[in-house]
C-alpha cells in the first residue's frame, strides 16, 4: 500500500546496505535498453525463514514466508498458485512474455507478529513502519488480514509492485504507480467445479461486491461524492509521494488508471503508453497522447466517479461532451436502452419550458424462477418497472439530465431534470440535454431496444396584465 512511495527514498537510501548484508544480490538485465534490475536471491531468505520455524509456501513466481498458523479454509495455501496465475494476468497487460521470465520470483512475508521477522533476520531495521504492507523490488511484506479477499488483494497489491519495479522499471508518479498496483490486484477468485484450486480472474472493475469483500474502492468514491469532497483528474495526478496515503487515494488513483485503460477514449493510447517507459515524465507523455484533452479527460473522471457503480461498463458509459444546437422547435431522438448517458444533440435554456414525451417498451435483462430456472423477459416503458429499482428510481425509467456543478460545491454531475412518459423539463442551466434509461450500469449489456422522445418547446407565459 502506501508505504512503498513515501518511504522508498528513505529506503533506497539507508537500507541498500542492509538489504545487500541479508542476502545475495543478482543483477538481471531485462531487454537491451532497459536498466539493469536488482533483484535479491529469494532461496537464501527461504532457507532463512525455515530456519527460523516460519512456513514457507512456494510457488514458480512467489515464495511466501508466514508465521501465520495453519488454518483449514483460509486459503493462504493457494496464495502462490494464485499469485502464479496474476503474474500471467500482468504479463498480458503490459505486453510482457512470461516465457522471457521462468525464474522472476519474489520473496513475500505475510507477518501477524513483526518480532518473529525481525529476530529471523527478514524485517531489517531499515524497513519503515508500515501499516498494511511495503514493497522493495522483488521482496515484499504485508500484515496479516482476517477477511481472505482482502488478504488476497493486498498481497497482490504488493506483488504487482514488485512485478512493475523489476520488470518495467517503474518510476512514474505515485497516482500511477498505486494506482496501477490496485488495477493489477483486482480479481474475482472463482472457484473450479472438481474442488481443486480456484481460479484467478482479473477484473479491474469489480462485478459486485462479493468478490472484493473489504476493498470498498467503489464505496469510498461513492461517498466522497455525496461528501463534495471527490477530486478532481488534475488533483489525483498531481498528488505527491507525502500526499498521497489516505484510502480515498488509493481509491480515485484506481479510478484514474482503471478510466484510461478501459474508456474507449484512451484505452489504445493508454495500453501504448503503459507499455513504454514508465519513468517521471508519465503524465507529460499521458498529456501528449492523441486523444488527450485536459477539459475532456478531467469531464470524463468526473462522470465516472459521479455515478460509478461495480460492473461499470466504460464503453456503454462513454458520453458525448459536443455542445448541442439550441432547440427551437419539437425534436425527437431515440434513446437506447442498453447505454449510459446520451446525448440529444440539443441544447435547452434556462428559464424556459419543455414537455418531454416519450413511448416504446424495452427489455431490461429477464428474472429467473428459483423452482424450475426459467428466465421470463422483463420489460418497461417509460415509466420504468415497480419490480426493480436502481438509486431511487424504477428500473427501465427515462431520465432527462444536464451536466451541471452543484451549487453547494463538489465535482459537476448529472442532474435528472425530467423523468417518465410525460414530464414539464425546467432546465437548471443553458446547456445539452441528455437522456437514458435507468438501469445499473453493469446491466446495461441485458437490455434491448429504444425508447422515442420527443422534446417541445412550450410558449413563454404570457405576461399578466397590470
Ligand atoms: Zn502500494
Amino acid at each position: 500500500m502506501g508505504e512503498l512511495g513515501t518511504m522508498r527514498k528513505v529506503f533506497r537510501v539507508t537500507a541498500r546496505v542492509g538489504i545487500l548484508l541479508a542476502a545475495a544480490v543478482v543483477i538481471l538485465v531485462s531487454g537491451g535498453l532497459e536498466a539493469a534490475a536488482e533483484m535479491v536471491l529469494v532461496e537464501p531468505l527461504a532457507a532463512r525463514a525455515r530456519r527460523a520455524g516460519l512456513r514457507v509456501l512456494a510457488g514458480r513466481h512467489l515464495v511466501l514466508a508466514t508465521d501465520r498458523p495453519v488454518r483449514d479454509g483460509d486459503g493462504v495455501e493457494e496464495l502462490p498458485a494464485v499469485f502464479d496465475q496474476a503474474f500471467a494476468a500482468w504479463c498480458d497487460h503490459f505486453g510482457v512474455d512470461p516465457a522471457d521470465h521462468p525464474d522472476w520470483q519474489c520473496f513475500g512475508c505475510l507477518v501477524v507478529d513483526r518480532e518473529r521477522f525481525r529476530s529471523a533476520g527478514l524485517l531489517p531495521d531499515a524497513i519503515p513502519g508500515f501499516s498494511n504492507g511495503f514493497c522493495d523490488d522483488n521482496r515484499f511484506w504485508l500484515m496479516d488480514q482476517p477477511n481472505p479477499a482482502y488478504r488476497r488483494h493486498l498481497l497482490l497489491h504488493e506483488g504487482a509492485h514488485a512485478f512493475t519495479l523489476t520488470l518495467r522499471r517503474l518510476a512514474t508518479p505515485v497516482w500511477y504507480n498505486e494506482g496501477i498496483a490496485e488495477f493489477l490486484a483486482t480479481h474475482r477468485l472463482e472457484a473450479s467445479g472438481d474442488g481443486r484450486q480456484p481460479t484467478f480472474r482479473h477484473t479491474p472493475m469489480p462485478d459486485r461486491p462479493e468478490d472484493v469483500e473489504q476493498l470498498g474502492r467503489i464505496e469510498e468514491i461513492e461517498s466522497l461524492r455525496a461528501s463534495g469532497t471527490a477530486p478532481a483528474l488534475n488533483d489525483v495526478l498531481a498528488l505527491s509521494v507525502e500526499e498521497h496515503e489516505t484510502i480515498a487515494d488509493y481509491a480515485t488513483s484506481w479510478a484514474a488508471v482503471a478510466m484510461f485503460a478501459g474508456h474507449p477514449r484512451y484505452a489504445t493510447d493508454f495500453e501504448a503508453l503503459q507499455r513504454g517507459p514508465l519513468r517521471r515524465d508519465f503524465n507529460r507523455r499521458l498529456a501528449g497522447m492523441a486523444s488527450w484533452d485536459a477539459d475532456r479527460a478531467r469531464r470524463d473522471f468526473d462522470a465516472v466517479t459521479a455515478d460509478l457503480d461495480y460492473g461499470w461498463d466504460f464503453n456503454r458509459m462513454a458520453i458525448d461532451w459536443s455542445a448541442g444546437q439550441l432547440l427551437a422547435g419539437p425534436r425527437s431522438i431515440a434513446v437506447d436502452a442498453s447505454r449510459g448517458w446520451q446525448n440529444s444533440g440539443f441544447a435547452v435554456a434556462a428559464g424556459r419550458r419543455y414537455t418531454v414525451t416519450a413511448a416504446g417498451r424495452i427489455g431490461v435483462g429477464e428474472v429467473t424462477d428459483e423452482t424450475d430456472g426459467a428466465a421470463t423477459p422483463l420489460e418497461s416503458e417509460p415509466d420504468g418497472i415497480t419490480l426493480q429499482w436502481y438509486r431511487g428510481r424504477p428500473v427501465g425509467r427515462l431520465l432527462a439530465g444536464q451536466w451541471v456543478t452543484p451549487a453547494n460545491g463538489g465535482r459537476p454531475r448529472f442532474e435528472v431534470v425530467a423523468e417518465g412518459r410525460r414530464a414539464e423539463l425546467e432546465p437548471l442551466v443553458d446547456g445539452t440535454l441528455y437522456f437514458k434509461v435507468n438501469q445499473a450500469p453493469g446491466r446495461l449489456a441485458d437490455d434491448r431496444g429504444r425508447y422515442a422522445v420527443e422534446v417541445r418547446p412550450r410558449r413563454p407565459a404570457a405576461t399578466g396584465r397590470q
